[in-house]
């Protein structure tokens, strides 16, 4: 990926319009929709762009069921159908490949009961995946989908092909998304720089910014071996490193160094680490506005043509990917000792992975990959200002469904600021929305 540009004013501080904190999917598209507004933007990240949550495998864009169609799915369905067009813009700015594709879905429907909702559901399309233009289909069908990609035990009652669903793959979007931002003037990057205190009525940010490491860890062993530019190894020192060290103001010193920046607003993109930044804005809580959910998922090089549709049953993810891959997903972990290992969860899944789809039967594993998700409270994305700090702004929560909204939830996040309404939230979108319905009084 493209190493964070850095060119520290020798002011002794930092200043700029939007201090964006955390550089995943919702933070980098956060900082794509200021720079576009015309903010000057600083991101910084804790540790490396794009290596969170975000950097993940899959990449899968689902829909919520076409079924008690309301705010919140017609939210989401603007945003997958305008998505293509937004990585396209920042693609042919970069000349880069984010590999998104509508692939669609496929639901194996091993049980005739299972059909019937499918058949209702089908009707439900018809109405709800109609509109501005656009036609996408929930169709059910007998047999099998394709030859020979799918189990035939798996869709003994036939199979749901959803054609709104989508892929994209992570790491290419996460390279697209920064190279991005590197190139435009009024952004900065700095990469393992974490906030560690906010001061949101001075508009202050105290920031610990780690020096270089002796030596990089390398990619993980076993490894994808042709893997997307975002997952090649970072450069080993970032720019606000590289300034420490040349900087007659910072010095060179082992320590990690604090600094202040001075922002107008901040976005709060922080991931799972995002809930107790915004908690410590607000009154105390009878119970945490949200937590980390872990996932494991593995990327199998595999025989399979990447243009077939996703496939989802009974929790596992299979996602043909550009250039011979395929990524399983996901396990679903509340309780977990080590946020970033694999285990037997990962083997089970596999297996599964496996026995649905023949063409994977053999084939090898190259890389397994655990994350920690941004659950909200209320289980939906947490976006907008903090009550009683306005220039304090959530873009976090998206918990599964990230990838295909954070470039709409970016939108939202700025709305209040620039006086527009480009995309209302939903209620439950909102910090106050989601408090009021899950702590009640
Ligand atoms: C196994 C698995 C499979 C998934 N599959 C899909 C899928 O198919 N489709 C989909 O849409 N979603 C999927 N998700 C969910 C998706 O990956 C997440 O919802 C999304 O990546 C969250 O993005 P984020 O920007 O909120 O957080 P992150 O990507 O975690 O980014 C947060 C960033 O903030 C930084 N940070 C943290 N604390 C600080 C601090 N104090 N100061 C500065 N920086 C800080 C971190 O270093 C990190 O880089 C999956 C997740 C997992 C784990």
């Amino acid at each position: 990926m493209a190493s964070a540009d850095n060119s520290l004013s020798g002011s002794g501080q930092l200043s700029t319009d939007m201090l964006v904190i955390g550089g995943g999917i919702m933070g980098l598209w956060g900082a794509v929709k200021a720079a576009d507004a015309g903010f000057s933007v600083i991101l910084i990240d804790a540790g490396e762009v794009g290596r969170g949550a975000s950097g993940g495998l899959l990449g899968a864009l689902f829909p919520w069921m076409p079924d008690r169609w309301d705010q919140k799915k017609q939210y989401q369905f603007d945003a997958l159908v305008s998505l293509p067009d937004e990585i396209a813009r920042l693609e042919h700015d970069t000349g880069l490949n984010a590999n998104f594709r509508r692939a669609g879905r496929i639901v194996p429907l091993p049980k005739p009961h299972l059909r019937e909702i499918a058949l209702r559901h089908q009707r439900d399309a018809e109405t709800n995946w109609h509109q501005g233009g656009y036609r996408f289909h929930w169709h059910v069908r007998d047999g099998e989908p394709e030859p020979a990609y799918i189990d035939p035990t798996a869709c003994a009652a036939g199979y749901i092909h959803d054609t709104l669903a989508a892929r994209v793959e992570p790491r290419a979007l996460m390279a697209v998304l920064k190279t991005w931002l590197l190139r435009q003037p009024n952004v900065r990057i700095f990469e393992h720089a974490s906030l560690e205190r906010l001061d949101a009525g001075r508009g202050r940010a105290e920031i610990v910014a780690h020096p270089p490491l002796p030596c990089r860890a390398s990619p993980p062993q076993g490894g994808r071996s042709d893997v997307a530019p975002a997952a090649q190894h970072t450069p080993p020192i970032s720019p606000l490193e590289a300034e420490m060290s040349r900087s007659d103001r910072w010095g060179y010193s082992s320590e990690p160094s604090i600094t202040t920046i001075t922002f107008s607003h901040a976005l709060i993109a922080a991931g799972a680490a995002s809930f107790p930044i915004l908690q410590s804005l607000m009154p105390p809580l009878p119970k945490p506005l949200g937590q980390g959910v872990k996932g494991q998922a593995a990327l199998l090089k595999a025989d399979l043509d990447p243009t077939l549709p996703v496939v989802f049953l009974d929790g596992v993810y299979v996602v043909p990917h550009e250039g011979g891959f395929a990524a399983i997903g996901s396990t679903s972990e509340n309780q977990y000792d080590d946020p970033l290992s694999t285990d037997r969860q990962l083997d089970t899944l596999i297996e599964n992975a496996r026995a649905l789809i023949p063409a994977l039967r053999d084939a090898e594993v190259v890389e397994r990959w655990a994350g920690i998700r941004p659950k909200a409270i209320g289980r939906d994305p947490l976006v907008g200002p903090v009550p009683g700090h306005a220039n304090i702004i959530a873009l976090t929560g998206g918990f599964k469904i990230s990838f295909g909204m954070a470039h709409r939830l970016a939108d939202s996040a700025l709305d209040h600021l620039l006086g527009r309404s480009t995309a209302p939230l939903p209620e439950n979108f909102t910090l106050s929305g989601q408090i009021s319905r899950e702590i009640p009084g």
